[in-house]
């Protein structure tokens, strides 16, 4: 049985046919972030989940976050998009070993970009407890790229 908050959320969640290309359906999690009670709801959701989890670090992924924008040493993770590749960088002592990770994004589409985050972190042996997400895709195998680390979704779409 859902959890009735849920609903709220998923309807305040603003989906754009046709965006950023014809066949993308864009879901929109701004107009979530205004509506100040599918909001709420959200963060209880994941704070009800997690509060108890000893998790030491919320990793999140910057929204178009870009290579070369963090000025300390990094390390990168090179991913695949539709087209071509793209990179992501996280500052070295950022994190430290043995720490226990929640990675968050809005939306799993591909896993691609979930993908990165958690190699990021792992690499430098943190521990990935589990990765989060507003909105899950489905159909798109995201989860299955995760392997054997959970993923916790609060609204499915396709
Ligand atoms: P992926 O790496 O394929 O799992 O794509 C997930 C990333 O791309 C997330 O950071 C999303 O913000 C963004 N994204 C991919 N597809 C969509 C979509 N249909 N609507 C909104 N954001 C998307």
């Amino acid at each position: 049985q859902q959890d009735p908050r849920i609903a709220g959320i998923s309807s305040a969640i603003r989906v754009i046919p046709n965006f950023p290309k014809p066949g993308i359906m864009f879901q929109d999690i701004t107009t979530m972030l205004l509506d100040t009670k599918a909001f709420k709801d959200t963060i209880d959701l994941f704070v009800e989940r997690y509060r108890d989890k000893n998790i030491s670090v919320v990793a999140g992924v910057e929204a178009r976050g870009k290579p070369n924008k963090l000025p300390g040493e990094v390390i990168s993770e090179e991913y695949s998009l539709e087209y071509g590749t793209d990179k992501m960088e996280m500052h070295v002592g950022a994190v430290e070993a043995g720490e226990r990770a929640l990675v968050i994004d809005d939306l799993i589409a591909t896993g691609g970009t979930l993908c990165a985050a958690v190699k990021l972190l792992e690499r430098v042996g943190v521990n990935v407890v589990e990765c989060a997400c507003v909105i899950e895709l489905l159909g798109l195998k995201g989860r299955e790229r995760l392997g054997d680390r959970p993923l916790f979704v609060l609204v499915n779409a396709t």
